[in-house]
Order: C-alpha cells, then sequence, then structure tokens
C-alpha cells in the first residue's frame, strides 16, 4: 500500500470515529420524571453534538422493530438477564431465549405508556461514550455520575419479582451496527442534521493548535 492510499485509509477511519452517531431514547419513566432536560445537558457537556431530537409516542409496529424478534438478539438479551440474575442470587428455570421474549414484551408494554424523546447524538466514540455516561442496565450496579446511578433507584430484582421492565431512564445504542439500524428506524434522512458548532473545531479540529495557523 503506497504512503498516499495509508494515509487516506487513516483520514477515513478518524473521520468515521469523530463522526459516529448513536440512537438515544428517553423512556417513559424519564419523560414523566422531567428529567428530560438534565439527560439533554449531559450529553451535551460531554462534548457530544445533537443531530436529531423528536417526542414521540411509539407505535407497535417501532417498538416491535427496535426490539427485535430476532433469536440471536432475544438469546443475547436472556443470557445477560440470566447471568444478572444469578449474581443476585435469583434463579430462573427459563431458557435464555424464553426470558429474552418476556423481557422483549415487557419492553413494548413499558415504551408505550406514554411519549418518549428520541435523539442521535453524534461525535467520538458516540455510541461507547453515551453508554458510559448512560451507565449500566441495573441501576443500583450503575457508577455514581453516571445517569442511572444518579438519575434512579429501581433495579432489575425489584422488576423480576414484579414481572415488569426495570425502568431505567434510557436506551442507547450498543455497537455501530446497531446504531445504524436503530437510527434508520427512528428517524428520517432530512431529520438528521449536518451542521457546524463550536465543539468541531475545539474538541474535533487536530488543526485547531497547529503552528502554521499562527
Ligand atoms: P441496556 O442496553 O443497558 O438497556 O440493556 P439490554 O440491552 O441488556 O436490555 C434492554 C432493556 O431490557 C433494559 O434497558 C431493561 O429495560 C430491560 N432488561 C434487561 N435485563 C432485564 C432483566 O433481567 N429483567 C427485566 N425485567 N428487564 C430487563
Amino acid at each position: 500500500m503506497s504512503k498516499s492510499q495509508k494515509k487516506s485509509e487513516v483520514d477515513s477511519k478518524i473521520m468515521e470515529i469523530k463522526r459516529q452517531q448513536t440512537l438515544v431514547l428517553i423512556k417513559p419513566d424519564g419523560v414523566q420524571r422531567g428529567l428530560i432536560g438534565d439527560v439533554i445537558g449531559r450529553f451535551e457537556k460531554a462534548g457530544l453534538k445533537l443531530v436529531g431530537m423528536k417526542m414521540i409516542s411509539p407505535s407497535k409496529e417501532i417498538l416491535e422493530k427496535h426490539y427485535t424478534n430476532d433469536v440471536a438478539y432475544l438469546t443475547a438479551l436472556g443470557e445477560k438477564a440470566k447471568a444478572g440474575m444469578e449474581k443476585s442470587g435469583l434463579s430462573d428455570s427459563r431458557t435464555p431465549i424464553q426470558i429474552g421474549q418476556w423481557i422483549r414484551n415487557q419492553l413494548g408494554r413499558y415504551l408505550a405508556i406514554s411519549p418518549v424523546v428520541a435523539m442521535v447524538w453524534q461525535g467520538t466514540h458516540a455510541i461507547g461514550n453515551v453508554r458510559q455516561l448512560v451507565g449500566s442496565t441495573n441501576p443500583i450496579s450503575a457508577d455514581v455520575g453516571s445517569i442511572r446511578g444518579d438519575l434512579t433507584i429501581d433495579t432489575i430484582e425489584m422488576a423480576n419479582l414484579e414481572g415488569r421492565s426495570v425502568r431505567n431512564l434510557i436506551h442507547a445504542s450498543s455497537e455501530p451496527e446497531e446504531a445504524k439500524r436503530e437510527i434508520a428506524l427512528w428517524f428520517t434522512k432530512s431529520e438528521i442534521y449536518d451542521y457546524e458548532n463550536v465543539m468541531d473545531k475545539v474538541l474535533h479540529d487536530a488543526e485547531w493548535d497547529s503552528p502554521k495557523k499562527k
């Protein structure tokens, strides 16, 4: 590979990382509790750029596509949930896919009870950075300083005992393919804004402090 090919490969990788996008939903508990401003403020303060936002009462169709019926997805969801249950001393004889299906049904009900705020956030490693700011799935184990650690006290244990979804305020995409799929599900292309702001220079412009500019 020539030097210029290598450089253009590195440049496109850099652009891909800097312009990564992720889908965030403020779930009904966050909307009802008046936490929209706080949640948005945390992402803004971290340096992420808001490129799409709307309030929406999600239809059954959108929720069924968002939390898919895909066997691999349901199995992974069920396995993660089962591991979490075992860690907190709860046993469950159901298979991972049965647990995944059970959680999916609960999520369908929970996200339909009142409007949600859907957003697309962009910036360096947006997916990982947003997940870090959101905190882990079970609020009781979420880091202090994270949205789930600071703003709610529900637990997976209580949710499972009561047979409902854990009210953990936020959904955030967990990997690039998922983010692309979810953004395309919740937003049309014209609802996503490509605009410049001061962060592009201060956080992302490698030339900002270049001696050539002086
Ligand atoms: P997230 O990416 O942190 O939101 O977590 P997952 O993708 O693993 O799960 C999706 C959603 O399913 C979570 O945000 C919870 O609302 C719900 N959920 C996950 N695990 C459990 C569980 O063990 N019990 C219950 N009741 N709900 C769960």
